[in-house]
């Protein structure tokens, strides 16, 4: 048999075994360090991938500190040949952060010189079994499945109410404060979510900061006035011991039979209710509807069709550039960079829907290095006209955490890319608030490899003025949403003001985004912004228009 028709057996062989357990079956090949692991705990654990090298490494990094030793100490013994086979327990953290306990059992199989060559075994994840979660005492999602399916099992005619909570920005607690601070948030919530509860309703653990909640009386009257009751509870800051924290709750609902009838698909549907509720701006709940269903296919045929360009070659995508208007210059300074995206089948489609597609599948990672490589050579043509030029570039957090842009950056970097153009990352506030604790190094790597960083729709966030201090930003922008109520709105007015002479104290320069008339210009005047941007001072354009009115502005410079 030649080595890749044994192969393709194995193959065969390995997913046939892993699709009828559910425990997770793995093999490796000791002498490359790989391993193969089952889909389920690559979702599981967000591993890279089936196939995964150096796989002992990105591993070890999983487990919990405590257990590391042991699990390093058991494979070297099996490694060297000291032991054949293995048994160990140890924790290691999922995607939600939280530690699984794993039952690891595995034997190692010798090549014909008697060195240690295949590994192979299984790694049985406790929790399947154990049916309560440790943080809050609920039962499980594994015991939710178990229950509902014994409720609607045998055909009940019965209705059955399924309404996923989730918490929103609950990743900004845990970041801000810790997990252990976080664990109690949850905890706090379950009990919360219990006392409004009506009678008779299961409350269960099911997913990270989600719970699921199962109504036996399900009107729709029942479901809204508990999640309003819910809703109210949550609209005011919440405090554990001194520590102040704000979320706020999103829910996804579907009945059975109504919606589904298996459980599987009754969850699926449910939380795309709860996609949607997020993705509109969270602190809501949806129910589940043919509308629902229709969005949430929309979304996956248009991530499809994002995927073809962006590892074709970026057909449909183009950027374009809005003016950056200088308050003292009194004329054009720089450009922001705002990506577009159409095709045949979509049409135009605006980047509050398609960003999140690229950031929630990936794609971003390829696409944010093309948005920067793209615009930094718009740079480079309009500093040509007009010296001192500066580009905004978007940035999405997600590009730093999960892509490596900052490696990728930093090459860029050596291979000078950007020398003799002034390049703005821009971050929004959110982002930078939400991720307190790693954003630092990141901002002063961005500092140190020549890139100036912009804050971007201040004031729309929930950070403290505090976040001023303690981030290094250079240009903070103010959110659009003050200019437009600022005619009528005394606080918008002060908190500009105000704003403006704390960037300045701290040697920071402030720019007011979403400008679109005369009255709102000569509002600002004196409040000594140093920027302005909107569409009364030019709309985001393609890169010809742009190099136009650069040559234009250059001209009217020289007249
Ligand atoms: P943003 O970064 O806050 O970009 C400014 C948005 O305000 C742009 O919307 C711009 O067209 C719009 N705008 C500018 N002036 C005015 C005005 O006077 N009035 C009004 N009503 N709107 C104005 P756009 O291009 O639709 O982009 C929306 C958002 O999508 C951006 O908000 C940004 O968050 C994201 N985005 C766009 N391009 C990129 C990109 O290349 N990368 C990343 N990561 N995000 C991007
Ligand atoms: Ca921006
Ligand atoms: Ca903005």
């Amino acid at each position: 048999m030649s080595d890749s028709v044994a192969k393709r057996a194995i193959d065969k062989i390995y997913d046939a075994i892993s699709q009828t357990t559910e425990e997770y079956v793995f093999i490796s090949d000791l002498r490359l360090g790989t391993f193969r692991y089952p889909p389920q705990m690559v979702e599981e654990f967000g591993l890279p991938g089936e196939i995964v090298e150096n796989a002992m490494d990105l591993w070890c990094e999983k487990i919990h500190e405590k257990d590391r030793d042991l699990f390093i100490k058991s494979m070297e013994d099996m490694r060297s040949g000291k032991t054949s086979s293995r048994d160990i327990q140890y924790r290691a953290r999922n995607v939600h952060g939280e530690w699984i306990w794993l039952r690891c059992r595995g034997s190692m199989i010798e090549d014909e010189n008697g060195e240690p060559n295949v590994y192979v075994g299984t790694i049985t994840n406790m929790s399947h079994f154990d049916r309560s979660d440790h943080v809050t005492g609920l039962p499980n999602r594994f015991e939710a499945e178990h229950r509902v399916e014994k409720l609607i099992g045998n055909g009940s005619k019965e209705p059955l109410g399924l309404l996923v909570l989730g918490l929103d920005n609950f990743r900004r607690v845990n970041d801000f404060y810790n997990r252990a601070f976080g664990d109690r948030v949850l905890c706090r919530a379950s009990q919360q979510i219990q006392q409004l509860l009506p009678e008779g309703t299961g409350l269960y653990r099911f997913d990270g900061d989600e719970f699921l909640a199962v109504f036996r009386d399900c009107s729709t009257a029942q479901i809204y006035t508990f999640y309003h009751a819910l809703q109210e509870r949550y609209s005011v800051p919440q405090e554990i011991e001194g520590n102040r924290y704000e979320v706020t709750i999103s829910g996804g609902y579907a009945q059975y039979p109504r919606d589904g009838l298996g459980f599987q698909e009754l969850i699926k549907r449910a939380v795309y209710c709860l996609e949607f509720a997020k993705a509109e701006g969270k602190n809501q709940i949806v129910l589940f509807s043919n509308k629902v269903m229709e969005l949430k296919e929309r979304r996956l045929d248009l991530t499809e069709e994002l995927r073809l360009r962006v590892e074709g070659n970026f057909e449909g995508f183009e950027m374009y550039y809005q003016p950056l208007f200088g308050a003292q210059e009194e004329k054009i300074v720089g450009a922001e960079a705002l990506m577009r995206f159409s095709s045949e089948r979509f049409g135009q489609v605006p980047p509050v829907e398609f960003i999140p597609l690229l950031e929630e599948s990936g794609l971003i990672g390829r696409a944010g290095e093309w948005i920067f490589e793209t615009s930094v050579a718009a740079a480079r043509e309009m500093n040509d006209i007009l010296p001192g030029f500066t580009m905004h570039i978007n940035v999405s957090w997600l590009q730093f955490e999960r892509h490596d842009f900052l490696s990728w950056l930093i090459q860029k970097k050596r291979e000078g890319f950007w020398d003799g153009c002034n390049i703005v990352v821009e971050l929004t506030e959110s982002s930078i608030s939400s991720n307190y604790s790693r954003i630092r190094d990141v901002l002063h790597t961005l500092h140190e490899i020549g890139l100036k960083v912009a804050m971007d729709d201040f004031g729309t966030g929930y950070s403290s003025l505090g976040l001023l201090k303690s981030v290094p930003v250079n240009i903070v922008k103010i959110d659009r949403s003050f200019i437009v109520n600022m005619q009528e709105s005394i606080f918008d007015v002060t908190f500009v003001e105000f704003i403006v002479k704390l960037c300045h104290a701290m040697g920071i320069t402030v720019c007011q985004e979403g400008v679109e008339s005369r009255e709102q210009e000569e509002e600002l005047r004196d409040k000594h912004l140093e920027f302005y941007q909107g569409f009364y001072f030019g709309k985001p354009m393609n890169r010809e228009a742009f190099l136009d009115i650069c040559r234009k502005g250059k001209q009217d410079n020289e007249v």
